[in-house]
């Protein structure tokens, strides 16, 4: 239901989402419990926070959902959903307050109704925190990128899209691969690795566009996905983080060390399976690495066999 976020958000995101969707929750239990309160108990709210028409849009709640919708990134069927039950658990909570002001008595149907549409309202919102949640475990704990799980969901994701759009729609992947990384560990050590891959992730994930992953692969390996792209937008889009890598050093302890990478691009097409997609790219990396490294190469899908 939330898949498709997994490739806007990373994990500063995720993790800020799960303790938002905490705090919410806790806040509308509160409220239900005070409204349930009531009920029971056949006493009338006059509280603008219960009975007012737009209740839902100035509770804790609903201040955040909408916070969360403002943001395009969220604006899927799946919050979509979440926001209509918000609303209409509170136009159903106020029928039957108001109808307790009138009458002092409660309109058992409705409240039903009522209980059903709050057991709906939050299973969802539990979908919704054990997505952010499980979404914790697909980033890759030392570049905050996502890892080759991830990575796979998203190619299978793209793939479906692309089978779905038929003729019109593509996809390209790139694999990078730091170049002569192995001598970075001899000569500084692991724990400066780590820093420098931190630093690969960072310059990869801040110039690839909006709607372009970026994974962590394997151990000095990214994977990156173009959705909408052919060979030749790829290839712009990967020279130019390319270019970017090898023009900006690491700085480590005032010396400049210059980092290099190599890729290989190809499309995803309707009919791969994923694997052979990933190979292509693995061959054209291969190609770049033989070709002197710092280069792009590319292997197109139709030249493969
Ligand atoms: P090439 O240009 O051919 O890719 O050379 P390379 O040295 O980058 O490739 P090689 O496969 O020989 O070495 C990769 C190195 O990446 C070896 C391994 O120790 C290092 N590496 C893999 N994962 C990590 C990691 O998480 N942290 C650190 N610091 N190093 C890692
Ligand atoms: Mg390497
Ligand atoms: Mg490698």
């Amino acid at each position: 239901m939330f898949t498709s976020l997994l490739e806007r958000r990373d994990q500063a995101d995720v993790e800020q989402l799960s303790d938002e969707i905490k705090s919410a929750l806790a806040d509308h239990h509160r409220w239900m419990h005070k409204v349930s309160l009531a009920i029971a108990a056949r006493r009338p709210m006059k509280d603008r926070s219960f009975i007012a028409t737009d209740a839902h849009q100035y509770c804790y709640f609903g201040q955040w959902l909408r916070t969360l919708l403002a943001d395009e990134r969220f604006q899927t069927r799946a919050f979509e959903k979440i926001d209509q039950l918000h609303k209409e658990l509170h136009d159903t909570a106020r029928v039957l307050l108001l109808s307790l002001e009138q009458t002092q008595q409660f309109d058992e149907a409705q409240y039903d109704t009522f209980l059903k549409i709050q057991h709906t309202f939050f299973n969802c919102v539990l979908s919704m925190l054990e997505f952010s949640v499980i979404s914790k475990y697909q980033f890759d704990p030392t570049t905050k990128l996502l890892n080759r799980r991830s990575a796979n969901m998203l190619l299978a994701h793209e793939k479906v899209r692309l089978q779905q759009r038929a003729n019109h729609a593509s996809c390209c992947i790139a694999l990078g691969d730091i170049d002569k990384f192995k001598a970075v560990n001899d000569t500084h050590g692991h724990d400066l690795g780590d820093l420098v891959l931190e630093h690969v992730a960072c310059i990869f994930k801040a110039t690839i566009r909006k709607h372009d992953s970026v994974a962590r692969f394997g151990g000095e390996e990214f994977l990156f996905i173009m959705p909408g792209l052919d060979l030749t937008g790829t290839e712009k889009v990967i020279e130019r983080v390319r270019e970017e890598l090898a023009s900006t050093p690491y700085i480590h302890k005032g010396q400049a060390l210059t980092i290099t990478a190599s890729f290989g691009m190809t499309q995803l097409t309707p009919d791969d399976d994923i694997k052979d997609a990933v190979k292509r790219a693995d061959i054209a990396l291969y190609t770049a690495k033989d070709e002197g490294r710092n280069r792009t190469v590319c292997l197109n899908a139709t030249e493969a066999h």
